[in-house]
């Protein structure tokens, strides 16, 4: 019989940089006296991330939401959005504080990402732009959705929180669409505590979105527009800076946490690996599985449910569906009929604890718990 944690085991623990160099770094931010406003480390940080991500332009902001808030404005975007529903909320909250409407378009069962197939019918007259996301660091089927917008006339943004420095045969994420967001929120493989950015190729977006994210100011005496406060700060960027330095050493060890899973999981029917990209395709932002009630015996809620007696606490990623949010039960697109692999997906979907420093030997031990629970299962309906 499996035993439990003594100490909690979380889906994730933020990548934290060696103290002693965050606290050099932020003595020159103190002699700089300069805290915010595109100082050394901000310009600093921008640089070394257009070198690592392979990106033409980046934007970096306060955190992912903003950052995605202010590239839909910086798109003029109008009327209807073409979206997925199993995301992250902050990816249509987005969408409403730019009075857009999401048009929410079923997933693929495999990927769990927007179904390409699906998007064409769901276009009207209104439609502006499609919105998807890159889920769990899968890449979406990008050159089908390229053509449909290139079809259609609509712009392309991708939601990339969990597609850091991923990559699809061998060409950078964020090389396509018209703008990728980024999230360094603190729960993200690469992280700036809070803080965002949006990758892009057309150089006029830099002053749209350099006026975007500091209240429209274009000089000392000039407002040219409406925008908002989603600077990323002197220290954001300077921990950013320390944390970059040790994100390869964090990716080969969760790539050694993630072979470590897949292989106590193999033998385990009714459990599906999602984030199955290996190398540098992976994102390593999260370990997901598929659990399939009717082959292996129990529901994904009996599964997590389970684990916490354990002392483990996996997440339901994403839980619930966007379009079952109260604000959206007039939208045709929201109704679960039109849903159906995405009412599934998150019903059946489960994140994992990984990161770079939970131990191989918990993380055969948390397959154990699962596997005695399959075990369990069988051997009750035998009798
Ligand atoms: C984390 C996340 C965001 C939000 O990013 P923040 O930096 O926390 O604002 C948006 N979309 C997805 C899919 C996310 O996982």
């Amino acid at each position: 019989m499996a035993k439990a944690f003594e100490q909690p085991i979380y889906v994730t623990r933020p990548l934290l940089p060696d103290i002693e160099d965050v606290t050099e770094r932020l003595k020159t931010v103190w002699d700089s006296r300069q805290l915010t406003n595109f100082g050394k480390q901000h310009d600093e940080l921008s640089r070394q991330l257009k070198t690592y991500l392979e990106v033409g332009h980046i934007s970096m902001f306060s955190n992912g939401t903003l950052a995605l808030l202010l590239g839909l404005k910086a798109l003029k975007l109008t009327g209807e959005v073409i979206t997925t529903p199993f995301t992250f909320p902050a990816t249509v909250q987005a969408l409403d504080w730019n009075n857009l409407t999401p048009v929410f378009c079923d997933i693929d069962p495999v990927t769990f990402n927007i179904d390409a197939d699906k998007i064409e019918a769901l276009i009207t007259e209104k439609t502006s732009a499609i919105l998807a996301v890159h889920v769990f660091g899968n890449p979406c089927e990008v050159e089908k959705i390229q053509a449909i917008a290139d079809k259609h006339g609509l712009k392309v943004i991708y939601d990339g929180a969990h597609a850091f420095g991923s990559k699809i045969n061998g060409v950078p994420i964020s090389s396509f669409g018209d703008m990728t967001m980024f999230s360094f929120h603190a729960t993200k493989l690469f992280n700036t505590i809070e803080g965002g950015a949006l990758a892009y190729s057309d150089p006029a977006l830099d002053r749209q979105l350099d006026l975007l994210r500091n209240f429209g100011i274009a000089s000392a005496e000039e407002v040219v527009l409406s925008g908002l406060n989603a600077k990323m700060n002197e220290v954001q960027a300077g921990v950013g800076l320390e944390v970059l330095k040790v994100i390869e050493e964090e990716r080969h060890k969760r790539h050694a946490v993630k072979k470590a899973y897949e292989e106590n999981l193999a033998e385990i029917q009714g459990i599906r690996v999602l984030t199955v990209l290996d190398g540098q395709s992976s994102s390593y932002q999260y370990f997901v599985i598929e659990i399939d009630e009717a082959v292996f015996g129990r529901s994904r809620n009996a599964v997590h449910k389970e684990l916490q007696k354990y002392n483990v606490f996996a997440r339901k990623y994403f839980y619930p569906l966007c379009s079952d949010f109260d604000w959206y039960s007039e939208l045709p697109s929201a109704r679960p009929e039109h849903l159906p692999h995405a009412q599934q997906a998150v019903q059946q979907v489960l994140a994992m604890p990984y990161y770079g420093d939970l131990p191989i030997s918990s993380v055969a031990e948390i397959c154990g718990i699962i596997r005695e629970l399959y075990v369990t299962q069988k051997s009750l309906s035998q009798i």
